[in-house]
């Protein structure tokens, strides 16, 4: 069945097991005696260690390691492993215990001596069957790999020794890495013929650009042709295609120095022999205000400030100056960057363009929209002489007017009144009216927006154009680079869109990891109860159905002339009223609140009509479609059907959500990998591992449920000859009596007294951390 098979899904409930019993087992199911090492939850620090010091009924007396004494319910209490290494596991699914606490603490101890990836996997009998190689006596194979931001260079991690390491390395047989992921994923591909994808998630400034870098780079490395042919190769193009992207949608956030402000999906196409034949680039959403709207801070996107520290003859040439003096950088007193020297980014930026086939003429083209844009943001607006209308301020927005005409080469009465007047047309005529100063500044903004985006999506056109799609191209490996859930103290409809995306990923990774644990157990006939899995489909429909669903509500709201946000807010509250996702927050108006899997978010309203019209004003459209540049001029190309003069409303959030089933189609053809990427604290600072943020994002990026999914299940799979091989040492009578192997593991697992494992067959399987149990006992033995 395919992964959209909705079927199996339903099918796959059996006895639904509890939230206890997907974790580890607390204390109130297990013994802890007086002594034994635990965790409790404390809402401060998240997790405590300490001993248990007394028991009384279901209460526990901790006396903790940090020095406090706390009185915790057995069900808050879970076993700490006494014999926790040091240095910690490499794989989740190695701890004793697979608890949330026990996850937590194995990170940290991990990122305090710079190990900042650790596997997460959940079993995957579907790769050891695909694939010949053996796993070692591990047999887990690591699907989802967390990597936490070390916010400091580990130069050894990234070099060419270490891919070399990584060629062709059994997954698990070196330390976690996104080599290794991506190694696995090209050799899937070579010896299979099974398209892969790379899914890399997180929050921003979590790591997910940087891994999507090194994951790029291996793939580069291993499909690159040996060969020194003149032209530039396809493999050196999709690495350059990133500081190139990385100039015109990245900016300093709070959140990041460089953060993408786009969604990115590179699809990198493989020929028969293994060879890069071809890339495709798709990005999403660029985030658009930022061009005219900075709060300090945070910067504008990294171009601009590039531009401004150009070298003299092209600061001459478009007329540019100190960064200080342009109003869509001074809004923030935030000019320059630590470690970043711009004008070196300016000719690096250059070098770049260059090798992904942007031609020098192009390139000029390009930085004088990027100089008129400055220059537009400087052009204000006074009271004209008629009532209600306005003009340019003064000699120097008059100055910045007739730069921006001569940069976009275009006309600037023209220019000066398709920013201050706006053409009504009614059914039999037209009618000119004028806009006052504050309208004309808004009007002005909405150019330099539209102007930018144009720019944008030139660029990636321009990119995927030159480096080639290989149409003979039978499989490819796609990496995601896409912004995690967000949960603000405001949430608009950018927040809306990227946790609709989440929300969308999450079912993929629902559905694929469900899909791989049932076929198993399928395949080994095994009496299987599975869990009731948190399916988003509902929140889905809420939020995209058509029609009905949220977006199509906001469509509608837009389309109707008198709407506003408040009569869109209480259309959503009539609608969804009895929507057991959806609600009212008290006491707000216009807010309005989703259950997402990964947790409650509240939506401000205010901007969701504005944010999701998408639309050209006519007079802008016209205005540059004449330009005297054929580069400006191909930026507004004049559509057939756009001969009426009127400026039609597209859905930004409807055009999304097409994107969006494009990529999941896409992805639902290939064999996904994870990586989640953790942001160890909010400061970007190296060595500080700040418990609750860590925590928070393992839950909201479906760490924590994946690994719950290993616990439901039997994440512990072993064929019954290596079963009996490493504890045949526990019952050394089981295989004498009897050659049988499945019934000398009987035996065995009768003898060490185990409850709930399951025998399959052609492998026994455990139930989390049964494992470590046995090997404990195995220790005692020995
Ligand atoms: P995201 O794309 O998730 O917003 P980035 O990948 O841009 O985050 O990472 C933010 C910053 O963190 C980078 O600019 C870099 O300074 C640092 N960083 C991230 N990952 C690594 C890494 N593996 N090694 C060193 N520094 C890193
Ligand atoms: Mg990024």
């Amino acid at each position: 069945c395919s992964l959209s098979d909705e079927s199996f899904l339903s099918s796959s409930l059996g006895i639904i097991y509890s939230l206890d019993e997907l974790w580890g087992a607390h204390a109130g199911q297990v013994d802890l005696a007086v002594g034994s090492l635990v965790w409790t939850e404390d809402p401060e620090v998240t997790w405590l260690d300490g001993e248990v010091e007394e028991v009384n009924n279901e209460e526990f007396k901790i006396y903790c390691t940090s020095g406090k004494t706390v009185v915790a319910k057995a069900s808050n209490v879970y076993p700490k492993d006494a014999e926790f290494p040091p240095s910690g596991v490499d794989d989740m699914t190695k701890l004793a215990y697979l608890h949330e606490p026990g996850v937590l603490y194995n990170l940290k101890c991990r990122y305090d001596i710079n190990e900042i990836y650790v596997n997460a996997s959940y079993h995957c009998y579907y790769f050891m069957q695909l694939y010949s190689f053996s796993f070692g006596s591990g047999t887990y194979t690591g699907n989802i790999l967390i990597a936490v931001n070390p916010f400091r260079r580990l130069p050894h991690l990234y070099d060419n020794h270490m891919m070399e390491q990584y060629k062709g390395a059994a997954l698990g047989e070196l330390s976690p890495h996104p080599f290794a992921l991506a190694d696995s994923a090209y050799r899937l591909m070579i010896n299979e013929g099974i398209s892969q994808s790379i899914l890399v998630s997180g929050e921003s400034g979590a790591g997910k650009t940087e891994s999507t870098k090194m994951l790029m780079q291996y793939l580069a490395h291993m499909g690159g042709r040996t060969t020194t042919e003149k032209k530039r190769s396809v493999e050196q193009q999709v690495l350059e295609s990133n500081p190139v992207l990385e100039a015109f949608g990245n900016a300093k956030t709070v959140r990041n120095n460089n953060s993408s402000r786009f969604g990115k999906f590179v699809e990198i196409q493989f020929d028969q022999r293994g060879r890069i034949s071809g890339a495709a680039i798709r990005t999403y959403l660029l985030e658009r205000s930022r061009v005219c709207q900075v709060s300090d801070p945070e910067r504008n996107y990294h171009c601009f400030y590039m531009l401004c520290a150009a070298p003299t003859k092209d600061i001459e040439k478009y007329k540019l100056g100190n960064p200080r003096t342009f109003h869509y950088l001074n809004q923030s007193n935030c000019y320059e960057l630590d470690g970043v020297d711009d004008s070196k980014e300016y000719v690096a930026t250059r070098r770049a363009m260059d090798v992904v086939g942007i031609g020098s003429g192009d390139q000029d083209a390009i930085f004088r929209v990027v100089a008129a844009i400055l220059h537009l943001g400087n052009v204000e607006f006074a009271k004209g002489e008629e009532p209600d209308s306005s003009e340019p301020k003064d000699d120097k927005s008059q100055f910045h007017l007739k730069t921006v005409a001569e940069l976009l080469m275009c006309d600037e009465k023209s220019l000066e009144d398709s920013l201050c007047k706006r053409v009504i047309m009614t059914r039999d005529e037209s009618i000119t009216k004028c806009l006052d100063p504050n309208s004309a500044a808004v009007n002005r903004d909405a150019l330099a927006k539209i102007v930018y985006s144009r720019l944008f999506d030139w660029l990636v056109n321009k990119i995927n154009y030159s480096i080639g799609q290989d149409p003979n191209s039978k499989t490819l490996i796609g990496v995601l680079d896409i912004y995690g859930f967000e949960s603000f103290k405001t949430n608009s409809f950018e927040q809306f869109c990227i946790n609709l995306t989440n929300e969308k990923l999450q079912q993929h990774f629902n559905q694929h990891v469900f899909k791989m644990e049932q076929e198993e157990y399928t395949r080994e006939e095994i009496d299987w109860s599975y869990i009731d899995f948190i399916d988003n489909q509902d929140v889905l429909d809420l939020l995209e159905k058509k029609p009905g669903g949220i977006i199509a509500l906001l469509d509608e709201a837009c389309m109707f002339p008198r709407s506003t946000y408040e009569t869109f807010a209480e259309k959503l509250y009539q609608t969804f009223k009895e929507h057991k996702r959806f609600s009212k927050p008290k006491l707000a108006r216009t807010d309005f609140t989703i259950s997402h899997y990964a947790g409650d978010v509240t939506y401000q309203t205010e901007f969701f009509l504005d944010k999701n019209k998408d639309y050209v004003v006519a007079e802008h459209q016209a205005l540059l479609s004449a330009s005297r540049c054929p580069f400006v001029s191909a930026l507004f190309p004049t559509l057939p059907e756009e001969s009426s003069k009127s400026s039609k409303f597209s859905s930004i959030g409807s055009r999304f959500k097409q994107q969006l089933q494009a990529l999941l189609e896409t992805l639902s053809a290939t064999e996904p990998h994870y990586i989640r990427c953790v942001k160890p604290n909010n400061v970007l600072k190296p060595g500080i591992f700040d418990n609750s943020n860590v925590l928070h994002q393992l839950r909201c990026g479906g760490v924590m449920e994946a690994i719950r999914i290993s616990c439901a299940g039997y994440p512990t799979r072993k064929p019954f000859h290596e079963f009996l091989t490493r504890f045949r040492i526990l019952a050394p009578n089981a295989l004498d009596v009897s050659h049988d192997e499945v019934i000398a593991c009987k035996r065995l697992l009768e003898k060490v007294n185990l409850k709930g494992y399951q025998i399959g067959k052609t492998k026994v399987f455990l139930r989390a951390g049964q494992m470590a149990e046995l090997d404990a006992q195995r220790k005692e033995v020995l």
